[in-house]
């Protein structure tokens, strides 16, 4: 298959030219997500994010691999499954670039979770930076996902997550929830 890649704009995608744009938005979105969070992408990296791509209406289950670390101004991803690819551009200043988020380069420390729990987590809808930050670095997808970042930027993550918790929350993302928030405990150690 020598077809060229599809080269995907994020500028072009939000200024809303596409009238289905707002999924597929959020869904290159979080592949710059995952590219920019992390310190250095390694190639073939397997991310959490579940590929767009739905023949004959049924998903199609894979999920995408950031093919390259960031090289200047491109993003190369592909579906570990499906010929669904692309390199996106126009990343840069997005509110999907997470490459501006200041962390301290020192004690780092790994987490890992199911991809339920991990779903559970992202399902939370964090706004701020460095916890959106975190949760872009995962890697992995069908088993465990893990998550690697400065003790830090983990225990901001934390307090995040206790005051997630005080609002209200249905009981079967909460037992998930719950159960992200004692590993975490677990892997911070005493406060
Ligand atoms: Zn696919």
């Amino acid at each position: 298959m020598n077809e060229p890649w599809p080269r995907i704009d994020l500028k072009a995608l939000d200024s809303g030219v596409a009238p289905d744009a707002d999924w597929y938005r959020d869904f290159c979105g979080a592949i710059v997500g995952a590219a920019t969070a992390r310190p250095v992408a390694q190639p073939q990296e397997t991310t959490p994010i579940h590929c767009a791509s739905s023949p004959d209406s049924e998903p199609c289950g894979g999920h995408i691999r950031l093919l390259t670390a960031i090289d200047g101004t491109e993003i190369r991803w592909a579906c570990n499954r499906c010929g669904l690819r692309g390199i996106l551009v126009g990343w840069e200043g997005s509110t999907y670039d997470l490459s501006g988020v200041e962390w301290p380069d020192a004690d780092w420390l790994e987490v890992e979770l199911l991809a339920s729990q991990y779903d559970a987590l992202l399902g939370v809808g964090f706004t701020d930076p460095v916890a959106r930050r975190i949760l872009g670095t995962a890697r992995g997808a069908t088993v465990a996902v893990v998550l690697r970042c400065p003790r830090e930027a983990l225990a901001h993550l934390r307090d995040e997550m206790e005051r997630a918790a005080e609002h209200a929350r249905t009981a079967g993302d909460w037992e998930l929830f719950d159960q992200v928030f004692r590993r975490i405990e677990g892997v911070l150690g005493p406060r």
